[in-house]
Protein backbone atom coordinates (compact mmCIF):
# COMPACT_ATOMS: atom_id res chain seq x y z
CA UNK A 1 0.00 0.00 0.00
CA UNK A 2 1.52 3.46 -0.87
CA UNK A 3 -0.26 5.93 0.84
CA UNK A 4 -3.46 6.73 2.71
CA UNK A 5 -5.55 9.99 1.49
CA UNK A 6 -8.28 10.69 4.11
CA UNK A 7 -10.64 12.75 2.29
CA UNK A 8 -14.39 13.59 3.02
CA UNK A 9 -14.61 10.76 6.14
CA UNK A 10 -13.38 8.01 3.37
CA UNK A 11 -9.70 6.87 3.55
CA UNK A 12 -8.62 6.44 -0.14
CA UNK A 13 -6.02 3.38 -0.02
CA UNK A 14 -3.56 3.09 -3.23
CA UNK A 15 -1.67 0.81 -4.69
CA UNK A 16 0.88 0.75 -6.86
CA UNK A 17 1.51 -1.89 -9.77
CA UNK A 18 5.06 -2.80 -10.89
CA UNK A 19 6.32 0.28 -8.96
CA UNK A 20 9.78 0.27 -10.60
CA UNK A 21 8.96 -0.22 -14.24
CA UNK A 22 5.71 2.02 -14.59
CA UNK A 23 4.07 3.01 -11.35
CA UNK A 24 0.37 2.19 -12.48
CA UNK A 25 -1.95 2.93 -9.84
CA UNK A 26 -5.16 1.58 -8.24
CA UNK A 27 -7.47 3.06 -5.77
CA UNK A 28 -9.74 1.66 -3.13
CA UNK A 29 -12.32 2.91 -0.92
CA UNK A 30 -13.91 0.32 1.82
CA UNK A 31 -17.49 1.89 3.28
CA UNK A 32 -18.91 -0.69 5.18
CA UNK A 33 -19.34 -3.81 2.63
CA UNK A 34 -19.17 -2.27 -0.20
CA UNK A 35 -16.10 -1.06 -1.77
CA UNK A 36 -15.22 1.28 -4.46
CA UNK A 37 -12.04 -0.09 -6.84
CA UNK A 38 -10.67 2.18 -9.49
CA UNK A 39 -8.26 0.43 -12.12
CA UNK A 40 -7.54 -2.63 -10.16
CA UNK A 41 -4.65 -4.35 -10.54
CA UNK A 42 -3.15 -8.07 -9.66
CA UNK A 43 -2.51 -7.04 -5.37
CA UNK A 44 -2.57 -9.14 -3.17
CA UNK A 45 -2.65 -6.84 -0.32
CA UNK A 46 -5.34 -4.96 -1.80
CA UNK A 47 -7.29 -8.34 -2.06
CA UNK A 48 -6.66 -9.38 2.07
CA UNK A 49 -7.76 -5.74 2.86
CA UNK A 50 -11.04 -6.31 1.26
CA UNK A 51 -11.72 -10.01 2.57
CA UNK A 52 -10.77 -9.54 6.14
CA UNK A 53 -13.28 -6.40 5.83
CA UNK A 54 -15.16 -8.45 4.74
CA UNK A 55 -16.41 -6.84 2.04
CA UNK A 56 -19.15 -8.18 -0.31
CA UNK A 57 -20.52 -5.58 -2.94
CA UNK A 58 -17.32 -3.96 -4.86
CA UNK A 59 -17.91 -0.81 -7.76
CA UNK A 60 -15.37 -1.55 -10.09
CA UNK A 61 -14.13 1.44 -11.95
CA UNK A 62 -12.36 1.37 -14.88
CA UNK A 63 -10.10 4.62 -16.38
CA UNK A 64 -9.36 3.10 -19.30
CA UNK A 65 -8.79 -0.02 -21.60
CA UNK A 66 -5.33 -0.47 -20.75
CA UNK A 67 -4.08 -3.30 -19.57
CA UNK A 68 -2.15 -2.24 -16.57
CA UNK A 69 -5.26 -0.67 -15.41
CA UNK A 70 -7.57 -3.61 -15.92
CA UNK A 71 -5.33 -6.37 -14.86
CA UNK A 72 -7.16 -6.91 -11.49
CA UNK A 73 -11.37 -7.03 -12.75
CA UNK A 74 -11.46 -10.93 -13.56
CA UNK A 75 -10.05 -11.94 -10.06
CA UNK A 76 -11.81 -9.35 -8.44
CA UNK A 77 -15.21 -10.39 -9.64
CA UNK A 78 -14.57 -14.41 -9.22
CA UNK A 79 -14.47 -13.40 -5.02
CA UNK A 80 -17.02 -10.10 -5.16
CA UNK A 81 -20.36 -8.91 -6.38
CA UNK A 82 -18.91 -6.64 -8.47
CA UNK A 83 -20.43 -4.53 -10.83
CA UNK A 84 -17.71 -3.25 -13.32
CA UNK A 85 -18.07 0.23 -14.84
CA UNK A 86 -16.74 2.15 -17.67
CA UNK A 87 -17.06 3.86 -20.80
CA UNK A 88 -19.26 1.75 -23.82
CA UNK A 89 -16.13 2.33 -26.03
CA UNK A 90 -13.94 0.91 -22.89
CA UNK A 91 -16.20 -2.05 -22.30
CA UNK A 92 -15.81 -3.22 -26.28
CA UNK A 93 -11.98 -2.74 -25.97
CA UNK A 94 -11.53 -4.36 -22.84
CA UNK A 95 -12.57 -7.87 -24.48
CA UNK A 96 -10.10 -7.88 -27.09
CA UNK A 97 -6.36 -8.59 -25.80
CA UNK A 98 -4.98 -6.53 -29.10
CA UNK A 99 -7.30 -3.55 -27.86
CA UNK A 100 -6.67 -3.58 -24.10
CA UNK A 101 -2.52 -4.08 -25.16
CA UNK A 102 -2.20 -7.30 -22.76
CA UNK A 103 -1.23 -9.26 -25.83
CA UNK A 104 1.71 -7.08 -26.13
CA UNK A 105 2.09 -6.52 -22.65
CA UNK A 106 4.99 -9.15 -21.97
CA UNK A 107 7.07 -8.66 -24.90
CA UNK A 108 7.19 -5.13 -24.33
CA UNK A 109 7.87 -5.16 -21.05
CA UNK A 110 10.80 -7.65 -21.38
CA UNK A 111 12.73 -5.16 -23.55
CA UNK A 112 12.23 -2.76 -20.51
CA UNK A 113 13.21 -4.54 -17.51
CA UNK A 114 16.00 -6.48 -16.54
CA UNK A 115 16.45 -10.27 -17.69
CA UNK A 116 16.00 -11.32 -13.76
CA UNK A 117 12.77 -9.61 -13.61
CA UNK A 118 11.35 -11.45 -16.39
CA UNK A 119 10.18 -14.76 -14.66
CA UNK A 120 7.47 -11.79 -12.68
CA UNK A 121 5.72 -11.08 -16.37
CA UNK A 122 5.56 -14.92 -17.42
CA UNK A 123 2.23 -15.53 -16.02
CA UNK A 124 0.74 -12.30 -17.60
CA UNK A 125 -1.30 -14.29 -20.78
CA UNK A 126 -3.28 -12.33 -23.42
CA UNK A 127 -6.17 -10.76 -20.83
CA UNK A 128 -9.79 -9.92 -21.52
CA UNK A 129 -13.00 -8.93 -19.28
CA UNK A 130 -16.02 -7.36 -18.95
CA UNK A 131 -18.27 -4.82 -18.00
CA UNK A 132 -21.73 -4.88 -16.77
CA UNK A 133 -22.55 -1.15 -16.71
CA UNK A 134 -21.23 1.79 -19.42
CA UNK A 135 -22.08 4.86 -20.40
CA UNK A 136 -21.40 7.21 -22.87
CA UNK A 137 -21.19 11.15 -22.34
CA UNK A 138 -21.07 11.72 -18.75
CA UNK A 139 -22.76 9.63 -16.11
CA UNK A 140 -23.42 9.91 -12.24
CA UNK A 141 -22.52 6.96 -9.68
CA UNK A 142 -23.28 6.96 -5.96
CA UNK A 143 -20.76 4.99 -3.71
CA UNK A 144 -21.98 5.54 -0.28
CA UNK A 145 -22.69 8.60 0.79
CA UNK A 146 -20.73 10.48 -1.95
CA UNK A 147 -21.04 10.98 -5.92
CA UNK A 148 -18.92 10.09 -8.34
CA UNK A 149 -19.80 12.73 -12.08
CA UNK A 150 -17.76 10.14 -14.42
CA UNK A 151 -16.99 12.04 -17.72
CA UNK A 152 -15.78 10.59 -21.16
CA UNK A 153 -12.64 11.99 -21.97
CA UNK A 154 -11.25 10.81 -25.05
CA UNK A 155 -7.29 11.34 -26.03
CA UNK A 156 -4.80 9.02 -24.26
CA UNK A 157 -7.07 6.29 -25.83
CA UNK A 158 -10.38 5.76 -26.82
CA UNK A 159 -12.18 4.46 -23.82
CA UNK A 160 -10.94 6.73 -21.24
CA UNK A 161 -12.76 8.84 -18.91
CA UNK A 162 -12.35 10.91 -15.67
CA UNK A 163 -14.07 10.43 -12.37
CA UNK A 164 -15.01 13.44 -10.06
CA UNK A 165 -15.40 12.71 -6.62
CA UNK A 166 -17.64 14.99 -4.64
CA UNK A 167 -15.83 17.88 -6.62
CA UNK A 168 -13.10 17.41 -4.41
CA UNK A 169 -10.84 14.89 -6.22
CA UNK A 170 -10.69 13.93 -9.96
CA UNK A 171 -9.50 10.42 -10.43
CA UNK A 172 -7.82 10.71 -14.27
CA UNK A 173 -6.24 7.08 -15.12
CA UNK A 174 -3.44 8.16 -18.32
CA UNK A 175 -5.54 11.49 -19.16
CA UNK A 176 -3.41 13.27 -16.59
CA UNK A 177 -0.59 12.85 -15.07
CA UNK A 178 1.76 14.62 -12.94
CA UNK A 179 5.11 15.91 -14.91
CA UNK A 180 4.45 13.70 -17.72
CA UNK A 181 3.43 14.33 -21.44
CA UNK A 182 -0.08 13.23 -22.26
CA UNK A 183 0.55 10.15 -24.24
CA UNK A 184 -1.36 10.03 -27.19
CA UNK A 185 0.45 7.93 -29.78
CA UNK A 186 -0.98 4.57 -28.51
CA UNK A 187 -3.40 2.73 -31.11
CA UNK A 188 -6.83 4.90 -30.52
CA UNK A 189 -4.81 7.78 -29.27
CA UNK A 190 -5.39 10.82 -30.52
CA UNK A 191 -4.31 14.54 -29.48
CA UNK A 192 -7.08 15.84 -31.54
CA UNK A 193 -9.37 14.65 -28.86
CA UNK A 194 -7.44 15.84 -26.47
CA UNK A 195 -7.93 18.64 -27.15
CA UNK A 196 -11.01 19.12 -27.87
CA UNK A 197 -12.79 17.33 -25.16
CA UNK A 198 -10.08 16.19 -22.32
CA UNK A 199 -8.44 19.43 -22.06
CA UNK A 200 -11.72 21.40 -21.92
CA UNK A 201 -13.40 19.49 -19.18
CA UNK A 202 -10.11 19.14 -17.11
CA UNK A 203 -10.22 23.48 -17.15
CA UNK A 204 -13.62 23.25 -16.67
CA UNK A 205 -13.23 21.81 -12.96
CA UNK A 206 -12.83 23.76 -10.08
CA UNK A 207 -9.43 24.16 -9.98
CA UNK A 208 -8.69 23.47 -6.52
CA UNK A 209 -9.68 19.93 -6.52
CA UNK A 210 -6.94 17.38 -6.37
CA UNK A 211 -5.87 14.67 -9.05
CA UNK A 212 -5.11 11.10 -8.50
CA UNK A 213 -3.21 9.86 -11.59
CA UNK A 214 -3.15 6.67 -13.17
CA UNK A 215 0.81 6.67 -12.39
CA UNK A 216 2.78 8.05 -9.87
CA UNK A 217 1.34 10.47 -7.29
CA UNK A 218 -0.94 12.88 -7.04
CA UNK A 219 -1.44 16.65 -6.99
CA UNK A 220 -3.37 19.84 -7.65
CA UNK A 221 -5.10 20.15 -10.65
CA UNK A 222 -4.21 23.85 -10.59
CA UNK A 223 -0.25 22.76 -10.64
CA UNK A 224 -0.92 20.33 -13.38
CA UNK A 225 -3.13 22.36 -16.09
CA UNK A 226 -0.14 24.67 -16.11
CA UNK A 227 1.49 21.55 -17.70
CA UNK A 228 -0.65 20.22 -19.50
CA UNK A 229 -1.55 23.19 -21.70
CA UNK A 230 2.06 23.03 -22.41
CA UNK A 231 2.30 19.99 -23.86
CA UNK A 232 -0.55 20.03 -25.57
CA UNK A 233 0.63 23.51 -27.24
CA UNK A 234 3.95 22.63 -28.02
CA UNK A 235 3.59 19.17 -29.46
ZN1 LIG B 1 -3.08 3.97 -20.65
Amino acid sequence: MKCCIPICNIPIQCFSFMPEIEDARMYLCIEGKTALVIDPSLSEEAFVLLKQAGVEDVTVLLTHEHYDHISGVNRLCSSFNCNVVCTEICAKLIQDPRKNLSQYYRPQHIMLVEKKQISAFAQIQPFSCHADTCFSGQMKLHFSHHTLVLTETPGHSRGSLCAALDDQIVFTGDSLIPHTPVVTKLPGGSRQDYKIYTLPYLCSLPNDMWVLPGHFDGAPLKELLKEVKTYVTEG
